[in-house]
């Protein structure tokens, strides 16, 4: 049964769909103005375990990701870069897709709904919220009017005060109350804009959420997830237009993830240790990266550091070497794997999921026929779950490769370890990996 931390409820509650034939779930997407850095990544490689093991247990499951075509930071973006505002998010969104794709994140297009495409349902959401007196027009803008929620805040768990605090930032004259959010937008002939019943504009960022998930997934879903930092304003937000716009709660759980820090400190721009994912991924594998993002509970922050990318790295050459010579058959062992899904079930336990990983491997050495290819088919089961070990590793060895793999196993058969040490650490240094098993050393290419 899996269960999973519902943020508003501050614990963990078994999950129970609203139709278990059909499980719909929601990520807040990218916003396609620059490219993405590592702490981007964590949402959409987090959730997509979600995905796979949702997919695990029931018929259908759709999995729906936003794309923020249309905002201020793209205007100003490309505005300084001297091009077509299209053109921008065209070719962010082709980097954006093309990293996901190296960590095992695949969206079909009618998952990955941009807001541009979707002008018309953003406007009808809009006017409905008009016509139940939950939004106002001022000054060219519509806004949110908060004092008409009254459950505001719990999504959360933020005080009165906190929430002025949070809005203070953004007051102006129009506004009712500081905390009023905005819907809609007037833009002026360089930006972007859409005729509307209040003018040629665009709309806010909150609002797009609350009807792309009306437009493609109904009133209400089973999942909403998201990184912590978008919990307010962004979710209380769409909690209160949806909650006032179709009176129905818009998600039944909500799912937030941690942050990723950098060397124990917080990852900023200011800090200059931004890490983006296109440097990471020159340097390491896609499923490597994936597995240092999974590594550490999804809720707990996670702090990136070269050993974690390292261990990472090498838990999957542990692996991979284990599953050498399974050709794709055998009866997954129900037994480890109910354990290693019972992890993953209890509000997604990755890392114990992985410790259950690390135990199948060590029966795979020492299993023999079938129950070592049945161990090997448990191994890779929880590999498709995880997103890892999707690729057969580089197999072929060079010359001097082979040559030195040769002269290590004659120093290790002469009990001679410094030297074996030493080969060791030379072939680590042309990115093989060595590892001694009952069967002799077995290697596999970083
Ligand atoms: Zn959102």
């Amino acid at each position: 049964m899996l269960q999973v931390y519902n943020t508003p409820l501050k614990r963990k509650e078994n999950f129970t769909p609203q139709d278990p034939n059909h499980i719909k779930m929601y990520v807040c997407g990218p916003t396609v103005y620059a490219t993405p850095h590592i702490g981007n990544a964590r949402p959409p490689v987090v959730f997509d375990v979600l995905y796979r093991l949702l997919k695990e247990e029931y018929p259908k499951v759709t999995y729906l990701n936003n794309v923020t075509d249309v905002d201020d930071k793209i205007n100003a973006r490309a505005k300084e870069m001297g091009i077509p505002i299209r053109d921008l998010t065209e070719e962010t969104l082709k980097v954006y897709q093309g990293m996901m794709s190296s960590l095992g994140v695949v969206f079909a297009p009618e998952n990955m709904p941009r807001v541009t495409d979707n002008i018309p349902p953003i406007i009808a959401f809009i006017e409905r919220l008009i016509e139940g007196g939950f939004a106002y027009f001022a000054s060219g803008h519509v806004l949110f009017q908060v004092a008409k929620y009254h459950r505001y805040g719990k999504l959360s768990n933020k005080a009165l005060d906190q929430l002025i605090e949070g809005a203070r930032v953004d007051v102006a004259p129009y506004k009712k109350d500081p905390r009023d959010f905005v819907l809609w937008k007037p833009s002026d002939d360089e930006t972007p804009g859409w005729e509307s019943p209040w003018g040629r504009g665009r709309p806010g960022w909150h609002i797009e959420c609350s009807a792309l998930i009306k437009e493609f997934l109904g009133d209400t879903i089973d999942i909403h997830g998201g990184g912590i930092d978008l919990s307010f304003p962004h979710h209380e937000n769409e909690v209160a237009q949806s909650n006032c716009g179709n009176g129905v709660p818009l998600a039944r759980y909500w799912m937030h993830n941690g942050m990723i820090t950098v060397n124990g400190a917080k990852m900023a721009k200011s800090l200059g240790n931004v890490i983006l994912l296109e440097d990471i991924l020159k340097e390491y594998d896609g499923e490597a990266v994936r597995l240092t993002l999974l590594s550490a509970h999804y809720r707990q922050p996670l702090d990136w550091t070269r050993k974690r990318t390292q261990a990472s790295k090498e838990t999957l050459i542990k692996f991979n070497n284990a599953l050498e010579g399974y050709n794709g058959e055998g009866v997954v062992d129900s037994k480890s794997f109910l354990k290693f899904k019972g992890a993953l079930e209890d509000d997604l336990n990755i890392p114990l999921g992985l410790s259950i990983m690390h135990e199948i491997t060590g029966l795979i050495h020492k299993g023999q026929g079938d129950v070592r290819q049945n161990l090997q088919a448990t191994l890779k089961k929880c590999g498709d779950i995880l997103g890892v070990l999707q690729k057969e590793y580089k197999k072929d060895l060079c010359e001097n490769e082979v040559s030195l793999l040769e002269k290590r196993k004659v120093a290790r058969s002469n009990k001679d370890f410094k030297l074996s040490d030493d080969l060791r650490d030379e072939l680590k240094s042309l990115g093989i990996i060595v590892e001694d098993t009952k069967d002799g050393q077995k290697w596999s290419r970083i």
